[in-house]
């Protein structure tokens, strides 16, 4: 920040460490002043890091001690609205404010803003710390080295600028954000941006460009990908895959509406909990209608439509469903953080005597398909409520209490390795999340089991008992392969686009050496066709060598080679992707193998 500070007399913003490195917000000093759309925004670009990267390496070899100053709260506010630091000065006036609302003992402000002082101490003084090295001084919390002489030069490096909202909010000004890595020595610098470097070329974002898997349209809108025909064919086969192992299980198959009215989200408390999540109701003829968030009341009025015994249960209800939910645009990520997806959604209904051994059923399910998937790499999470947040989670602290206990009964029955996390719960139940990280690291929520003790009661569902007696059946929330967007993004960057032979949109490339071999190459991939194998001809005019270049680059599993010698002998002479030696095989015996491997789902 001393370094901006000196250059261009930025004005800071947060700036916390965190992993691997850091980042600090900034506004130059035209930005600050600019009245709205009137003024031409100066910005720091990628070409001013080395620039900015020279002035800390002069900065850290003056050695500049730094030292921390305390003042009282009011002093601060009017120092920091002197130096022109408007950010830093308002997250001083919210502290102030925070002092007068809370009782001094109070802990609540701690870990919220890393600019903000040790909540604890500063509130019982109400003063604020600031770090000074040399001419540079801020309000931080701390702590930091002891002088700026301690960092080392060749460790560090400014990664990226990206855009942040001050404060996370739309409504606020767009500050700049410097990311910067560090480490204490050159070597994990060196082996962390290597890692960097292959994270990008993994990229599903880039990847689905390069392969030509799906597309963001303007006109469209953000975070609404368009899948193409290449894209498609590896959705549907998930699809495929997954909707023929669940028959087996014992599921059974719905399809309902994307929209519904607004009266049935009201009846589930979707309206009450859920609403930041979901799009605003159209109204058509009188009526509010919204879009989908969820499927399961729609499959619960399915459930409802008929009375139920007990020997009816369980009812496995599943559908491959679209739904749609609100995300900040700043949230949207390639096929991660999406405004409308499809979910491999499921609703289990059963007796309460069932729920442990169905449970166990999805959970056994879930790994089947990421065993499938080739998915190793991944974190149960077991995702509590949080008592404090009334908004967010049904008011039923006992119901929570006992819900929470079963499932971690089941859990531990299990033996399944999980981390416990308050405040992410459905806002009907606990759920057990399979956590995956992409490429960058981030982790996301990819399947998820939950257990629901709410819905099945607003919705008055029932069940006759051995008695005759009405009794309340409980629902299992699940999704097997989870989102198939969010899917396909881990899948792409899991395989860097070398897709498995069974989800590869073309199997088979056959290239022509001259034109009088089209033909042959032609019938060749009928026969293929007729073999349910996805085979692409590639005839242009253009040398063999360029065209196995071509296939190469599109990662097809297997790519033949068609000219007088082929066509002569019967053999097919196949390029294997990922070997250097070309294979002589009968077509029968190819035709076999590629068979073969996408029944195995290899
Ligand atoms: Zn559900």
């Amino acid at each position: 920040m001393q370094a901006l500070s000196r250059l261009y007399g930025a004005i800071p913003g947060v700036g916390p460490a965190i992993e691997n490195g850091f980042y600090h917000d900034i506004a130059l000093p035209s930005v600050a002043s600019a009245k709205e759309g009137h003024s031409e925004e100066e910005k720091i670009s990628l070409e001013d890091l080395p620039k900015i990267e020279k002035e800390m390496r002069k900065i850290i070899k003056e050695n500049l001690p730094i030292k921390k100053k305390i003042m009282p709260i009011d002093e601060g506010i009017k120092f920091l609205k002197d130096k022109g630091y408007l950010y830093t000065a308002e997250l001083a006036e919210d502290l102030k404010a925070e002092f007068a609302r809370k009782s001094p003992l109070q802990e609540t402000l701690a870990g919220q803003h890393e600019n903000l002082p040790l909540p604890e101490a500063a509130a019982r003084q109400a003063e604020i710390s600031f770090f000074q090295q040399g001419e540079f001084i801020n309000m931080c919390k701390g702590p930091h080295l002891k002088s700026t002489g301690e960092i080392n030069p060749d460790a560090f490096r400014l990664a990226k600028i990206a855009g942040a909202y001050w404060k996370g909010d739309e409504k606020n000004k767009m500050l700049q954000r410097i990311y910067g890595v560090a480490f204490e020595t050159k070597k994990e610098l060196d082996e962390y941006l290597k890692m960097l470097e292959e994270a990008e070329k993994r990229d599903h974002r880039k990847l689905g460009k390069e392969l030509d898997l799906f597309v963001f349209s303007d006109l469209v809108g953000k975070g609404l990908p368009l899948f193409t025909p290449k894209g498609s064919i590896i959705r549907q086969e998930l699809e495929r895959f997954i909707v023929d192992e669940e028959t087996k299980r014992g599921y059974l198959r719905t399809y309902t509406p994307d929209i519904a009215r607004v009266e049935l989200y009201k009846k589930s408390g979707h309206w009450e909990h859920y609403k930041e999540s979901m799009y605003p109701p159209m109204n058509v003829d009188g009526e509010d209608y919204v879009l989908r968030p969820m499927t399961c009341p729609h499959q619960f009025m399915i459930y409802n439509s008929r009375p139920r015994s007990y020997r009816d249960l369980p009812l496995r209800y599943a559908e491959i469903a679209h739904q749609y939910r609100k995300e900040q645009s700043g949230e949207l990520t390639g096929l991660i953080r999406v405004m409308a997806f499809t979910l491999v959604d499921a609703h289990i209904v059963c007796r309460p005597d069932q729920v442990e051994q169905e449970f166990e059923q999805v959970v056994d399910l879930i790994q089947y398909g990421m065993k499938t998937l080739c998915i190793t790499d991944y974190r149960y999470r077991f995702s509590k409520w949080d008592p404090s947040n009334k908004a967010k989670y049904i008011d039923n602290p006992e119901a929570w209490e006992a819900t929470q206990n079963s499932m971690r009964k089941i859990l531990e029955k299990m033996k399944l390795n999980y981390v416990e996390a308050e405040g992410e719960a459905a806002f009907y139940g606990p759920k057990l999340d399979i956590q995956l990280k992409n490429v960058n690291g981030k982790e996301d929520t990819a399947f998820t089991v939950q257990i629901d003790f709410a819905l099945p009661e607003r919705f008055e569902m029932v069940y006759t008992d051995q008695d005759g007696k009405e009794q309340r059946p409980m629902v299992i929330h699940r999704s097997s392969i989870g989102c198939l967007d969010r899917t396909m993004a881990f899948l792409i960057e899991h395989f860097a686009g070398v897709f498995p032979v069974w989800l590869s949109p073309a199997q088979v490339k056959i290239i022509s050496v001259s034109e009088k071999h089209i033909e042959f190459c032609e019938r060749l991939a009928d026969e293929f066709k007729s073999n349910n194998i996805r085979v692409e001809v590639d005839a242009n005019d253009e040398t063999v060598g360029n065209k196995i270049r071509k296939a190469r680059a599109e990662k097809i599993p297997y790519v033949l080679v068609i000219g007088d010698k082929e066509i002569g002998s019967g053999t097919l002479h196949i390029n294997i992707r990922g070997q250097k030696e070309i294979v002589e095989m009968e077509k029968n015996e190819f035709i076999g193998k590629v068979k073969k491997e996408v029944e195995e789902r290899k």
